[in-house]
């Protein structure tokens, strides 16, 4: 017969770490709202080319990233029930509803506010990191000003061509 303990009691209480971040947008950090960014080439001219920070989505840009934040804090858990057992590894519910691996939860609200500020400071970290590399993918703007003039240039080549045929059969016309 297989045996086990079990690490807790029904009605134990414990603290868990805040560990639910939330979605919120922030300034993009290249247009900042603007949704275009100028770019100056070697020759002085200047060209407002839509912001790649914000605009790698379907939609273009957006003046806005999404990020990851949340508050420390230190969650009451009394424990209510058992959800599951895998592998030693308790799920348990509290008396409020909550959910967590049992080996989330520790015995006091400042150890619990303890882990939840170092997750918060990791995840800024982790959000710094996103917006640097936010900030070098936006180096790519140098090659759509090319992209874009290269394009505009032959288009105008081209409606020269079209106008030309264009009034040229007008004159014809009129004749
Ligand atoms: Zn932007």
């Amino acid at each position: 017969m297989e045996t086990f303990t079990v690490p807790f009691a029904i009605g134990d209480v414990k603290w868990l770490p805040a560990h639910q971040p939330r979605k919120v947008e922030v300034p993009c950090p290249v247009c900042f709202g603007n949704l275009f960014v100028i770019v100056t080439l070697g020759n002085g001219e200047e060209f407002a080319v839509q912001c790649e920070g914000c605009g790698l989505g379907f939609n273009g840009p957006q003046g806005t990233i999404q990020q990851y934040q949340y508050e420390p804090s230190a969650i009451h858990f009394e424990i209510a029930r058992v959800e599951s057992m895998h592998d030693t590894r308790w799920r348990v519910s509290s008396v409020t509803g909550g959910s967590a691996n049992y080996n989330e939860l520790v015995e006091t609200e400042e150890e619990a506010l303890a882990i939840s500020r170092q997750k918060c400071a990791d995840q800024q970290e982790d959000n710094m990191r996103s917006l640097q590399r936010t900030r070098a993918g936006a180096q790519r703007l140098t090659w759509s000003v090319r992209y874009h003039n290269d394009k505009i240039a032959d288009l105008e080549r081209q409606l020269e061509w079209h106008l030309a045929k264009a009034q040229k059969r007008t004159r014809n016309a009129q004749r």
